[in-house]
């Protein structure tokens, strides 16, 4: 599928079905867990690519990780990218434990550290959507909207893409796209 994209006062949103690790982006933003030890899914991806000096640095910097809903940065190591932004979606239990919020908590950290760093580009994956859980049509909603918000705003950032694993998966952020865009 070809990339689309929406102008926001000057700056893009993006979407692109592909492996967020390739990105050459100035910041990509990695689904971790609490704990910051790696895991399976994008964060395994990450840190395979990333080479060991990333869990090295997890360790020394975040010796007690990071809440959900809540991101930390670490450099990019071996990747083409400079930072690595660790945002901890909710795990999906039904939707009425403060998911919502927690995954735009999560998406809003990230493109808080973008602000402090002064990143210009940053890819996200589909944060809380796979292991996780988190429904799908809701998951890309939240996505979306929340980077578009923080696009209306003052900002750093002239390019936010996010980097879609599956067809299945950029379909539902199509559509949640052609909702903001309306
Ligand atoms: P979570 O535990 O937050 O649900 P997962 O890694 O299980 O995180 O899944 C989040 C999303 O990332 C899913 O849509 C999954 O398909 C996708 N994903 C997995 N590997 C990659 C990759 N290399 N690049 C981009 N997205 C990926």
């Amino acid at each position: 599928m070809p990339t689309r994209s929406l102008n926001i006062n000057d700056h893009r949103l993006e979407l692109e079905t592909g492996d967020i690790t390739r990105q050459a982006v100035d910041a990509i933003a990695n689904a971790a867990n609490s704990a910051l030890r790696g895991g399976g899914g994008v964060d395994g991806a990450i840190h395979r690519a990333a080479g060991p000096g990333l869990l090295d640095e997890l360790v020394r910097r975040y010796p007690n990780g990071t809440p959900t809903g809540s991101a930390v940065e670490t450099s990019g190591h071996r990747l083409a990218a400079r930072w690595v932004l660790h945002a901890v979606g909710p795990v999906w239990q039904g939707g009425s434990h403060g998911e919502a919020e927690q995954l735009a908590g999560a998406y809003r950290a990230c493109l808080g550290l973008c602000e402090r760093l002064g990143a210009r580009s940053v890819a996200f994956p589909a944060i809380s959507m796979g292991i996780y859980g988190y429904p799908g049509d809701q998951g890309a909603r939240i996505a979306v909207h929340t980077v578009a918000e923080h696009l209306r705003g003052e900002t750093s950032l002239d390019l936010v893409r996010f980097v879609l694993f599956s067809d299945e998966t950029r379909a539902l952020f199509d559509a949640a796209l052609d909702e903001e865009a309306r």
